[in-house]
């Protein structure tokens, strides 16, 4: 089984969708420890995204194209942290999928692409209460379960679950990247509101492809 252009479409949809439907939560998050902006500045990228996708004429041909017209939108109307990271996290995922449909190790090296895109972007790495700490565990997963025989919506579903499990366990983490991290300790006893929407993400992603 492969995943098309139809897949990254729907999955587009259902993000947008649980975004606005957890708009509040994401800024109750953001609020504990930030400016409490991150529902707001994800439901502003993804109306925009929406809008974009509707008013196509014509089909969108690969995967990627749907990945970079998601990247460009989000990079011009997203503001604050999250636009320009999840803005480079989408443009390298296309640029690894510029075909039609992914199978299993295109769906890894999408998500490793995401990865790479953030962390080049936003130099954190795992332990800093980051959606870093989402992302990394669903790369391993998704590699984990693609070694494993795995075909790519099984992938999608490990990938899913390490990144919802990752999220939580940004709770007793101290924040030392992003506006978080001037909180320091006091960040602690928390979930991050970036890993909360990683997870949102890439539980979309496999449900589209369920
Ligand atoms: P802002 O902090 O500018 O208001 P958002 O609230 O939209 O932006 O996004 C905040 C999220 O961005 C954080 O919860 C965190 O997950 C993520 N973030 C912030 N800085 C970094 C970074 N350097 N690397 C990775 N993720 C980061
Ligand atoms: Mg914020
Ligand atoms: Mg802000």
């Amino acid at each position: 089984m492969t995943l098309d252009v139809a897949w990254a479409v729907d999955w587009t949809r259902r993000t947008a969708d649980e975004v606005f439907a957890r708009r509040s939560e994401l800024n109750e998050l953001d609020r504990q420890i930030g400016d409490g902006d991150h529902g707001e500045n994800m439901a502003r990228g993804f109306t925009a995204v929406i809008a974009r996708l509707d008013a196509l004429e014509e089909p969108l041909g690969t995967v990627g194209d749907v990945l970079k017209l998601i990247a460009t939108t989000l990079m011009s109307k997203v503001g604050g942290a999250a636009g320009p990271l999840y803005g480079t996290a989408y443009l390298r995922a296309a640029k690894v999928s510029a075909t039609p449909a992914l199978d299993a190790p295109g769906v890894v090296a999408m998500l490793e692409a995401a990865l790479e895109g953030i962390v080049a972007r936003g130099k954190a790495t795992t332990g800093e209460k980051t959606m870093v700490d989402a992302w990394s565990p669903a790369v391993e997963a998704a590699v984990a379960g693609s070694t494993g025989g795995a075909d790519a919506a099984a992938v999608l579903v490990s990938a899913a679950s390490a990144a919802e499990l990752g999220a939580v366990a940004t709770i007793p983490l101290v924040a030392t990247k992003g506006r978080a991290s001037y909180l320091g300790e006091r960040s602690a006893g928390h979930q991050d509101p970036g890993a909360t929407s990683t997870a949102i993400v890439l539980r979309a992603a496999s449900d589209a492809a369920a």
